[in-house]
């Protein structure tokens, strides 16, 4: 069992420090090059998400917390900023409020593909939390 918490501003330059950071911390479970590179991917949409959707832009602070347990990884990324009002149809592929954006709506798509568990939990105004899991070694064969 290990822990760690972070919290950053929404700023565009924190996304690579959050998906690095959370590589780090991964690094003692001994992952696959594979396994660290769909953590980082997933945890740089969430976050992404966070600067672009909850804030729009504007500071606010996005919240981080991973813990170990055997050979997995828990990571909950929240935010407190406009939230969600229908989580079920924003976790549908291509589902975008930002298409003008040229955003694709692939975000949660991308984190519930890479993620060996993945949820969200939201409401209009109440902020965001993504809850995620990785399983490392689920995959490997010996031989
Ligand atoms: P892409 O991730 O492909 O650039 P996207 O961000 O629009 O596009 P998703 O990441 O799948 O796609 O998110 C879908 C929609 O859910 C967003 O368009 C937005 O409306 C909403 N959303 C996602 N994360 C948040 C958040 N943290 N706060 C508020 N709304 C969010
Ligand atoms: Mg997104």
């Amino acid at each position: 069992m290990n822990e760690m918490q972070l919290k950053f501003l929404s700023r565009s330059e924190n996304e690579v420090f959050a998906r690095n950071a959370v590589a780090a911390f991964a690094l003692p479970l001994n992952p696959s090059v594979s396994e660290l590179s769909d953590v980082k991917t997933a945890v740089s949409e969430a976050v992404t998400n966070c600067i672009v959707h909850a804030y729009r832009g504007a500071e606010g602070w996005i919240g981080i917390v991973c813990k170990t347990d055997g050979n997995r990884l828990h990571i909950e990324i929240s935010d407190s900023g406009r939230g969600i009002e229908d989580v079920e149809q924003a976790i549908q592929p291509f589902f975008t409020t930002l298409a003008d954006e040229e955003r694709s709506g692939m975000g949660f798509t991308i984190m519930q593909t890479f993620m060996d568990e993945f949820s969200v939990k939201s409401g209009a105004g109440e902020g965001t939390c993504v809850t995620m899991r990785k399983d490392f070694g689920g995959n490997r064969h010996v031989g």
